[in-house]
């Protein structure tokens, strides 16, 4: 274990929030520096496509990841697969310290930018077959199902993405939603049309089974109250994401009722010194919207610590 130096900010997490802070907060001539505790980019290294984000036209989301890393790596320290697992402030000064598995490091303000996890169906046979015909990303093992039968349960813009990208690769896909109604923006639910994808309406996962791989998942039709099984050999669940707010309870910074960071408009949350932006405040998770609030987290800090 080592003692590390003292910085003006730390960025927890390198997604396209946390990076653009990285960025803003060393240009603006504070000692920064950015920890994550996997790789840059976080989700929006699983983006099959982006074509919302303004100068790129359309661009894959790791692509747009790699050229975000290499900007912000000409201005800050990244440290990569270094986890930040407690966080504590104390004395007068209210200094924060930072705790990862590798050593501490002091600051005097920190950019919550820890985003989301994956939410889980939470039925027999998800854990299980995690990694033999489960999945919760496309673009990561899509490959694998090329030709085969893939479910892709969810019904927003994430589940309609992976099952286009599925579709392309080659994959028999079969969306299965809970509702009647797509929560996907317009054009990719034209998209998903066009493509031909079969949608199972009404329908709920009861149970996925199989033996060294997935073979089949159980439906619930809530329409016809009827329950089925249905031959496969892939499922892909995409049903949202719960925020990474761990770290935030531990300096009781507070949250909304879903358990999303509440900032002000500037990026400050209720504990001073202490800023969120992306996907952990909630709101619109789009990538050009988690960059604007990393700018902004990272120029209320240089505020707050020059006044
Ligand atoms: P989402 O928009 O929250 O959609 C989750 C879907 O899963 C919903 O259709 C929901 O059904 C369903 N669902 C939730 N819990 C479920 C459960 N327990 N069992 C079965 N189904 C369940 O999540 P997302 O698609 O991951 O998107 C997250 C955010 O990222 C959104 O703001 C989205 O716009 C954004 N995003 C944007 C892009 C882009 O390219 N612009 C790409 C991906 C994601 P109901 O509809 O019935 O609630």
């Amino acid at each position: 274990m080592r003692n590390e130096k003292d910085y003006d900010l730390v960025v927890i997490g390198a997604g396209p929030a946390g990076m653009t802070a990285g960025i803003f907060g060393a240009r603006s001539g504070l000692e920064t520096l950015v920890i994550e505790k996997g790789i840059c980019g976080g989700l929006s290294n699983e983006a099959t496509v982006v074509d919302n984000f303004p100068g790129f036209k359309s661009i894959g989301g790791m692509e747009l990841v790699e050229k975000m890393k290499e900007q912000t790596a000409d201005y800050v320290e990244i440290k990569e697969l270094e986890e930040v697992t407690k966080i504590a402030i104390s004395g007068k000064e209210k200094k924060m310290m930072l705790s990862t598995e590798k050593g501490t490091y002091l600051t005097d303000a920190v950019v919550l930018c820890t985003g989301t996890k994956k939410r889980k169906l939470g039925v027999k046979g998800e854990n299980e077959f995690l990694g033999r015909g489960v999945s919760y990303c496309a673009t990561c093992d899509g490959f694998f199902f090329k030709d085969k039968s893939v479910i892709v349960v969810g019904g927003g813009d994430s589940a309609v993405r992976g099952a286009l990208y599925l579709k392309n690769l080659g994959c028999e896909v079969t969306l299965l939603h809970r509702r009647d109604k797509l929560r996907a923006e317009q054009y990719l639910q034209t998209s998903l049309g066009k493509a031909g994808v079969y949608i199972l309406w009404n329908s709920v996962v009861q149970e996925i089974k199989g033996d060294k791989a997935v073979r089949s998942v159980v439906r619930y039709d809530k329409e016809r109250d009827i329950e089925d099984e249905l031959a496969v050999d892939g499922v892909f669940v995409y049903i949202g994401e719960e925020p990474a707010n761990a770290l935030a309870t531990q300096i009781d910074v507070k949250l909304d009722k879903e358990g999303y960071i509440l900032t002000d408009k500037r990026q400050r949350t209720n504990v001073e010194r202490v800023y969120a932006a992306g996907d952990i405040t909630g709101g619109v998770k789009q990538i050009v919207v988690a960059c604007a609030e990393g700018a902004i987290a990272a120029t209320s800090a240089y505020e707050d610590l020059t006044e």
